[in-house]
């Protein structure tokens, strides 16, 4: 279906439909006359049969009848004009039902393809995908318009709906949002530290076309209904940001958004990081982020704020222990590689074989439980003891 023809269709229909409707009301106009005349048509032969004493009618009785057949004549064949007349507009109206529900197909149908576009928004073909979106989203809309024309059309008071996503209606040259837009204009401060500093630490580990890509073509400022809208069923208030492997969201509406940036931007360039998938859970989901923040710490130095400000912050701090005595380099080679195996021994040789995992599992749990906690600081102790000969 091309949104073109049925729009086409649509005014086509629109017209035809009016034509009938004015065909309706010149019929039943016609058909007023032709019930008076044909009434009119009775009183005269009334008139012409009315009889004298001697039984004599008075008028033209045969020429009163005749008007009598012919007034009845006309309103039969104005009664037939009407019915054909409601009948055209009833086909006519099926039509357009026809047509409004080829609509909803088919933006039902796009609407599927919509999120699949925003998911295959890939690095390579980001640029192509944006433009398939705004291609999309204008059919669509295109779409409901010409819906609610035919309603209206109808009779039935109808406002066109417009579809929005992602991609289509946020983003820097959309956004109306004053803190969106700052967001923005500060954004090239932000990736010239990012950049700076992964250049002059990471280089090892990422490759330069990951690094060199610019952030704009990432990082999509939101405010906190778009993350409502993005997020969905996951949605949280306050959520600083997040990455799905292809873009970084941030939450303008924190006040953190450097610090989310760098964080997401982390994610970013480190696709899963230490995580591993398994088939019903993800493992060392919060080692990582205490990672990522430990590294945005480092990113940010004196820029970092004082106090923990994010939901990572206890892990942070363990990892940065951790990190202390393992060294910097296999860390990071573990993170930006996607090699939690490297930490997984490392702990492992020290303390032996499931350690690791112990600790991994003691990082997730932490995040409800500080016992949790308290048994992941207890590892870290005695690694970095057994690591410094203690
Ligand atoms: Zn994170």
């Amino acid at each position: 279906m091309k949104i073109n023809e049925v729009k086409q269709k649509a005014e086509n229909l629109i017209e035809v439909g009016e034509q009938a409707r004015q065909q309706e009301v010149y019929c039943r106009g016609e058909l007023d006359a032709a019930s008076s005349q044909l009434s009119e048509a009775y009183d005269m032969l009334d008139y012409a049969s009315r009889t004298n004493e001697k039984g004599e009618t008075q008028g033209d009785v045969a020429g009163a009848q005749a008007r009598v057949y012919m007034a009845q004549a006309h309103l039969e064949s104005c009664e037939r004009a009407l019915r054909e007349a409601l009948e055209t507009i009833e086909r006519i109206k099926s039509q357009k039902y026809e047509v409004i529900s080829q609509v909803d197909q088919y933006n039902e149908t796009e609407s599927g393809n919509l999120s699949s576009l925003e998911l295959l928004r890939s690095k390579k073909f980001g640029e192509n995908a944006a433009k398939f979106v705004t291609d999309l989203l204008r059919r669509m809309n295109a779409g409901e318009e010409t819906k609610a024309r035919l309603l209206n059309s109808m009779g039935i008071a109808a406002v066109a709906a417009t579809f929005q996503a992602g991609m289509g209606t946020i983003g820097q040259d959309q956004s109306q949002n004053a803190d969106v837009r700052s967001a923005y204009s500060g954004l090239s401060t932000t990736e010239a530290k990012i950049r700076n500093h992964n250049q002059r630490y990471y280089s090892a580990y990422i490759n330069p076309e990951e690094m060199n890509r610019p952030m704009s073509e990432s990082v999509v400022f939101v405010n906190e209904n778009e993350m409502k809208t993005l997020l969905g069923d996951d949605y949280e208030p306050n959520i600083l940001g997040f990455n799905d492997n292809v873009r970084s969201y941030i939450n303008v509406e924190s006040s953190y958004v450097i610090e989310t940036t760098v964080h997401e931007n982390l994610h970013q360039l480190s696709s899963g990081g230490i995580m591993q998938s398994e088939i019903f859970n993800v493992k060392n989901e919060q080692m990582n982020e205490g990672i990522t923040e430990y590294l945005t710490k480092q990113t940010l130095g004196a820029e970092y704020p004082q106090s923990g400000y994010s939901l990572y912050d206890d892990n942070m701090i363990r990892i940065q222990k951790m990190t202390g005595a393992m060294g910097s380099q296999l860390v990071e080679e573990a993170y930006f590689q996607n090699k939690p195996e490297l930490i997984q021994q490392e702990i492992d040789s020290h303390l032996g074989s499931g350690t690791f995992d112990r600790l991994s599992k003691a990082f997730d749990d932490s995040i409800r439980h500080p016992e949790a906690g308290i048994l992941a600081n207890n590892i870290i102790n005695e690694y970095v003891s057994s690591k410094l000969g203690l």
